[in-house]
């Protein structure tokens, strides 16, 4: 059997107790060397084949998991994915050719790097008249975008943003947040390596993103966010407040 398994963030504790069995049983584990916490592997078996997918092509995983299988149909594959899979893993591809070759598969969902990078800032996404809606998005690289998706059309609704694979685009991206429709002193977040043991947090306003992410060095493994949902000013939840009923409480005034 083949397993889609999300490795986390970063911090070895935060892949699920599942992917944390599944790796203890494997018999190969495929995994995305440039951004899985090695320390996982201490978990596999001393006997486990252990493969760094970066080195690898799509062609290449698919037929190494298929010669796998083939030798042997009772054993356990891991395709490691760095946070959840779901979110740039490359996984759809992988499993439509797992699907024409006939070959069974399951996802282990994991722990994003969005989620993570809420927790470093201990910050939450979605808060009542600020912003009840995440917009997980990139600038465009080498990967295009479908142009209703393009960052300044997105940035027209000035929602909580979270910025995947951008940091080496930062001017672009203040550029085409400002036209989109956010002020200058929009509060943002670069935070870098979020989790692992050298996470770093940088914070700012819009109009100071690139120069922040310039000054720092940081070229990779980081996030972008940005929205209202940095600063100090919501309101309380409906959820909690005495004086809201729902299914399970009674309003108290
Ligand atoms: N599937 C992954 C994302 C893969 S795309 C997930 O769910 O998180 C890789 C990009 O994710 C990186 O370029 C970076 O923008 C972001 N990323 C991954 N791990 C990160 C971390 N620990 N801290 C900050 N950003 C991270």
């Amino acid at each position: 059997m083949i397993y889609f398994v999300g490795a986390g963030p970063g911090d070895a504790e935060l892949i699920t107790v599942k992917g944390k069995r599944l790796l203890a049983e494997a018999d190969l584990v495929i995994y995305a060397g440039s951004l899985v916490n090695p320390e996982l592997l201490n978990t596999c078996k001393k006997e486990t084949t252990i493969l760094d997918s970066a080195k690898m092509t799509l062609e290449a995983v698919i037929k190494t998991m298929t010669d796998a299988n083939r030798l042997q149909e009772s054993c356990t594959i891991v395709r490691l994915h760095t946070g959840d899979p779901s979110i740039y893993g490359a996984i759809r591809e992988q499993m439509d050719r797992l699907d024409a070759a006939g070959l069974a598969y399951e996802v282990v969902p994991g722990v994003s790097s969005f989620c993570g990078v809420a927790a470093a800032l201990k910050k939450e996404y979605t808060l009542p008249d600020v912003s009840q809606t995440v917009i997980l998005t990139r600038m465009e690289g080498r990967t295009h975008m479908p142009p209703k998706e393009e960052l300044s059309l997105l940035a027209s609704h000035q929602a909580t943003m979270v910025i995947f694979l951008s940091v080496s685009l930062a001017k672009q991206v203040q550029e085409r947040l400002l036209s989109g429709g956010y002020q200058e002193e929009t509060p943002i977040a670069v935070v870098y390596k979020a989790t692992w043991p050298d996470e770093k947090i940088y914070r700012g306003y819009l109009n100071q993103l690139a120069q922040l992410i310039e000054s720092h060095h940081i070229t990779k493994t980081a996030l972008i966010v940005v929205g209202e949902f940095l600063g100090d000013t919501y309101l309380r939840s409906k959820l909690y407040d005495p004086t809201f009923n729902h299914m399970f409480r009674e309003a108290s005034q």
